[in-house]
């Protein structure tokens, strides 16, 4: 990259902090907020929130932002709410996201998308009539008028967003949408001039891209998301992918984004089983052959990750989506080397794409204002007040975070040598050892706003009692269920073997199979973790490959497990599909992980006893030993609220949350958002 004297060099990451001239756009930085749907798109209201949503990160130094998904017509909408561009009605509702966008500083680009075959209504209609896999709808084929149609509305989608203000638009190309479905024999089997050879599939994405351009003119940004590795059999390969960057940027577009994998690959491509940058060597190869500029993109959420992506020369600009969620202000940060001041995404999904998944709103996890914008709102306070909050996990770290910022002088104690909570065991689970990251954020969160931190101790009642208000954030304590045998020298508890206190011998019973018996049967299984670290390693472990004639850039023989380290079984009482609580998004990586590591999981069981020879259990009334070395208790927990009786005989009422107010159904997505809101109302 040629120094331009006119700039000023950024000292932290240069190439990231570098403009990018992309189309019309003189970009100031080389960081992308990516498309994601937020479930704002047909909310009442939605639109005003959105623009609150889309201004504070443009406020935060994002150079480039894309909207959620809009679809071009009515049977382009994901599901039966209408999230559409397609009248003036849309398009004047739409005004105030990029007028708001603008006032903050930044540019914004709508992005159409047109779910083909994995529409979620009546009307799904794709290239041919073959139903998607994740999908319970079979589609109807497109008659050759409605292609034509189609590829129209498209071009109107963009006029309207050009209308209403939008910088440009993304055209959405990947991840098995419709343009994807026309692109690939495993879903485009048409006789007209739309399918067939690769030229006349291409056709499609190319003739929109063309008349796009023809008809928006050259100062409107059009942004293409390519699909360039598809992870499915029958998509295309690294040579054909090329084929069509080439074929799209001949059309008129501007600059290139990444879509790595279709939503039915069984292939983990965004979720924190993917090591970070896992995908930027697919990018890269685009990036050799074509001349506009290319965006890179899953599982980008550090800004050390981006520069160095950007310097090997893989893409020219990141694209961060999940990220931006839990930082507004990465941008800035990164551009002022703070780097410990960004608070990092650390690919559960859990408050973002899983509650998608169920028609909710995306927030996020480690920070539970994105997407409540409006609502929760920190304001500084009025009169300060001493406030002790006792526990420093998750729900701890969240209150005393803002209750400080807003200005009361907040103590935190914690009986444990260092902050986090259960997060530092969470941590030790292969593909969550960013949770660190999470308690490091909140800890020098706290160091700024003043907080006094107190570790290794337990505060006395009579301590507790001179604060003016008390929160009791002391989480939970492993539930040992009552079972003959529990103190029987084999029964260790999660704590033990995550801490190390424990080694498990080959034989592993677990009993309990929620989401703390999955996590151990998996740390169990695959230890080393190096699968969710390592992008080599994750690819070999998923059967990715790398050479360009390979289709949907899949190994031609699936990858084979490695021998188990332990033999393991995992138990539970009721008879609800194993994995129902684990996370939609999330959850089927990690049955498919413990299926290959041979994990036996059986349900309806009574317990009857344990001893030397194992688990005594019993199903459908047929008793049967599980055979044991270690037998692993995960069976839930109990809240914490030792300190409150004797706070409430004080006189004080001490507020609770997080696993101190209710250990059913706890995760750390309840206990920050508790945390915030009681900081917020303090
Ligand atoms: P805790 O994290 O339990 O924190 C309570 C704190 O209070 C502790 O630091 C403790 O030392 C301190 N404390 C207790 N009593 C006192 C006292 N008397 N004086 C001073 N300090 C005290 N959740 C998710 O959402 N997603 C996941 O993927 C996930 N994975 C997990 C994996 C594992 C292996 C484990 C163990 C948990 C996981 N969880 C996950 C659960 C999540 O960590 C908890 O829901 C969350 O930590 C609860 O937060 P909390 O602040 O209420 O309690
Ligand atoms: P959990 O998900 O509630 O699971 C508890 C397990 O213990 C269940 O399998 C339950 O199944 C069993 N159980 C409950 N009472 C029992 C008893 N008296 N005797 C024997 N077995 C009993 O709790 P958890 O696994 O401890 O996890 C705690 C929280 O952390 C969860 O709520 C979860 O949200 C969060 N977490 C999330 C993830 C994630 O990936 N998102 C990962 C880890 C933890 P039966 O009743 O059928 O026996
Ligand atoms: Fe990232 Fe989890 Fe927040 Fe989603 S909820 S943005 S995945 S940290």
């Amino acid at each position: 990259m040629a120094a331009d004297p006119q700039i000023p060099h950024n000292p932290h990451y240069p190439h990231l902090f570098a403009p990018l001239q992309a189309g019309h756009l003189t970009l100031p930085n080389r960081i992308l907020m990516g498309s994601m749907h937020t479930g704002l798109e047909s909310a009442p209201g939605g639109h005003a929130k959105l623009a609150a949503f889309y201004a504070e990160r443009a406020a935060g130094g994002t150079a480039l932002l894309v909207t959620g998904a809009f679809a071009p017509n009515m049977d382009g909408n994901l599901s039966p709410a209408r999230e559409t561009m397609i009248d003036a009605a849309d398009r004047d509702a739409h005004r105030v996201i990029p007028q708001a966008v603008h006032e903050a500083g930044g540019r914004i680009l709508l992005q159409l998308l047109h779910a083909g075959r994995y529409s979620k209504h009546q009307n799904a209609v794709a290239p041919s009539a073959l139903r998607a896999p994740i999908n319970k709808i079979t589609p109807r084929a497109m008659e050759t008028a409605e292609v034509e149609q189609t590829v129209e509305d498209f071009v109107r989608g963009a006029m309207l967003a050009r209308e209403a203000g939008y910088d440009g638009v993304e055209i959405m190309g990947s991840e098995g949408y419709l343009i994807t479905q026309f692109l690939c024999l495993r879903t485009n089997q048409r006789d007209d001039e739309w399918g067939g050879t690769l030229a006349n599939r291409m056709r499609f994405p190319t003739e929109i891209v063309r008349r796009t351009r023809e008809r928006c003119g050259k100062d409107f940004l059009i942004q293409y998301r390519l699909s360039v590795l598809d992870l499915v059999e029958g998509g295309l390969t690294g040579d054909e992918v090329i084929t069509v960057a080439r074929a799209i940027e001949a059309a008129g577009a501007d600059i290139l984004n990444s879509g790595i994998g279709w939503h039915e690959a069984r292939i983990p491509t965004i979720a924190h089983a993917v090591p970070r940058g896992a995908f930027a060597w697919a990018t890269g190869r685009v990036k050799q052959a074509v001349g506009i500029p290319l965006i890179a993109s899953n599982r980008i959420n550090a800004p050390e990750l981006a520069e160095e992506i950007l310097a090997r020369g893989d893409a020219d600009m990141v694209s961060l989506a999940r990220p931006m969620l839990a930082d507004a202000e990465f941008a800035n940060k990164a551009k002022a080397g703070d780097r410990a001041g960004i608070n990092i995404c650390f690919a559960c999904n859990q408050a973002c794409l899983d509650q998608i998944f169920v028609r909710g709103i995306a927030n996020c996890l480690v920070n539970p204002r994105a997407g409540r914008e409006t609502e929760l709102v920190y304001r500084p306070v009025k009169a300060s007040k001493r406030i002790a909050v006792v526990g420093g996990g998750p729900a701890g770290l969240s209150c005393a975070a803002v209750a400080a910022e807003r200005g009361h002088e907040v103590t935190l104690y914690d009986r444990a040598a260092e902050l986090g909570g259960q997060f530092n065991l969470a941590k030790l689970i292969p593909g969550k050892r960013e949770f660190g990251e999470s308690v490091a954020y909140y800890a020098e969160r706290l160091r700024r706003a003043g907080v006094k931190t107190v570790l290794g101790k337990t505060p006395g009642e009579a301590e507790l009692a001179g604060y003016d208000e008390i929160v009791l954030a002391t989480g939970i304590d492993p539930r040992r269920p009552d079972i003959e045998g529990i103190d029987h020298p084999k029964v260790a508890g999660y704590v033990d073997v995550l801490s190390g206190r424990v080694t498990p011998g080959q034989r592993v019973a677990i009993l309990g199979a929620g989401g703390i018996g999955f996590d151990v049967a998996l740390y169990l299984a695959e230890g080393s973790g190096k699968a969710q670290s390592d992008p080599a390693a994750f690819a070999k472990h998923w059967g990715i490959v790398e050479d360009a004639a390979s289709v949907g850039g899949l190994a031609a023989e699936p990858p084979r497990p490695e021998k188990p380290t332990h033999q393991i079984t995992l138990l539970k009482r009721s008879t609800t599909p194993f994995g129902a609580t684990l996370g939609l998004t999330t959850g089927w990586t990690l049955r498919i992980e413990l299926a290959r590591a041979g994990v036996q999981m059986i349900g309806g069981v009574r317990y009857d006893k344990i001893d030397d020879a194992g688990v005594h259990i019993a199903v459908e009334g047929a008793a049967r030993v599980v055979e044991a070395d270690t037998v692993v208790v995960c069976a839930g927990q109990e809240p914490n609220r030792a300190l409150a009786a004797g706070l409430e005989a004080r006189g004080k009422k001490p507020h609770l949350i997080g696993g101190a107010k209710l250990a059913a159904e706890l995760d750390a997505k309840r206990a920050m958002l508790e945390g915030a809101q009681l900081a917020a109302a303090l």
